[in-house]
């Protein structure tokens, strides 16, 4: 493939720092823009002395102005504990952060991808969540900063494709994990792996009954590659792990992996936490060719094995 120079927000986070990797092992230029709010100049330390890599540390909130050809627009902190520390920062930063990057495309041609969320389609009354499905989102509750701002963001990209012709991509991330997740991030995987290799509690919230599908980073950066390099098709598309396990499920099985002698606590469940996710990939097979490769038990060694490194 042909080398382009590529913006990448958020790219000193969990997901854009493998992103970054990846584009740079194609042989792409990469300027990663991020402020340091979740990611960290660790999960990009490999890059920083590479001559196609620049890493530029600013608030996606801010215009940016560079000559790229796509950009890929991932600058969002992830975590419920994260984006809901300062919700309005959040909301502030789906929303500018994807009129600066969309007025970018706009001024110089580039392709973007927004990297938006099955959390879209809320607490789904829909099971699995087709691409169709409008979602049921609560706007006043404490997860709506997340939601409704990345909602907000898919509206802009649209707006921005239909009333100037931006070229742009969307597609919708279920949960995924992996080796660089941040140890205070706050989720399921690396909370539970850290508990079970620390021997503390392993904390269900709720009775543990709700479900996600779980998919591996290295599946997620394929389907984002996948969806950049097609023409003709913006989407929104669906990139997730259609398997589907319950939150104890999960628990049980980072405890089996681990060999840990931690116990299960139940905890108060989370407020307007989703009772069900799964995705329904139809789409991304046939248009992009593309389906996740890594089971959950695999993609889960790879992540004990990392957390074992860092701790
Ligand atoms: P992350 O928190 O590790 O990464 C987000 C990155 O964005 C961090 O490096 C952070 O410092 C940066 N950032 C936050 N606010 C910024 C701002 N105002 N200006 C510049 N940089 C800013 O999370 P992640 O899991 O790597 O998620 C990456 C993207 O993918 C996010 O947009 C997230 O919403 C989306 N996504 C992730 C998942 C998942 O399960 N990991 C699921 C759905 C969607
Ligand atoms: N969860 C849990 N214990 C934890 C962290 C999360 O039981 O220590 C539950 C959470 O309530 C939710 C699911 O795991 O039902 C996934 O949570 P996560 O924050 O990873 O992602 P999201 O809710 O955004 O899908």
């Amino acid at each position: 493939m042909e080398s382009k120079k590529v913006l990448v927000t958020g790219g000193a986070g969990f997901v854009g720092s493998h992103l970054c990797d990846r584009l740079i092992a194609d042989g792409h230029e990469v300027i990663c823009l991020d402020n340091l709010f979740t990611g960290s100049k660790t999960n990009i330390a490999h890059l920083l002395a590479h001559p196609k890599f620049t890493f530029v540390e600013r608030d996606v909130q801010m215009p940016f102005f560079v000559n790229v050809q796509w950009i890929f627009n991932l600058a969002c902190p992830a975590s419920p504990p994260h984006y809901q520390h300062d919700p309005v920062e959040t909301v502030r930063t789906n929303v500018l952060g994807m009129i600066n990057m969309l007025d970018l495309a706009k001024a110089t041609g580039a392709r973007v991808l927004q990297a938006s969320t099955s959390e879209v389609y809320g607490d789904p009354l829909v099971h699995p969540q087709t691409e169709s499905y409008w979602g049921n989102v609560n706007p006043i509750s404490r997860r709506g900063c997340y939601d409704e701002g990345k909602r907000c963001a898919e509206t802009l990209c649209f707006d921005y494709h239909r009333e100037y012709g931006v070229d742009i991509r969307v597609i919708r991330i279920f949960n995924t994990y992996g080796p660089r997740m941040a140890k205070d991030d706050g989720r399921v995987v690396s909370n539970f792996i850290l508990q079970a290799l620390r021997g503390e509690d392993i904390t269900v919230y709720g009775d543990g009954s709700y479900t996600r599908s779980f998919q591996f980073v290295d599946d997620l950066i394929e389907g984002m590659i996948a969806m950049m390099s097609q023409d003709g098709f913006v989407g929104p598309v669906n990139i997730g792990n259609p398997g589907e396990f319950t939150i104890l499920e999960l628990a049980k099985m980072v405890i089996d992996m681990t060999g840990s002698t931690s116990k299960i606590i139940h905890l108060p469940a989370v407020e307007h936490d989703p009772k069900q996710r799964k995705a329904d990939i139809t789409l991304a097979k046939d248009t992009l060719h593309w389906e996740p490769k890594i089971p959950l038990q695999e993609g889960l060694a790879k992540t004990i094995t990392y957390f074992q490194s860092v701790l």
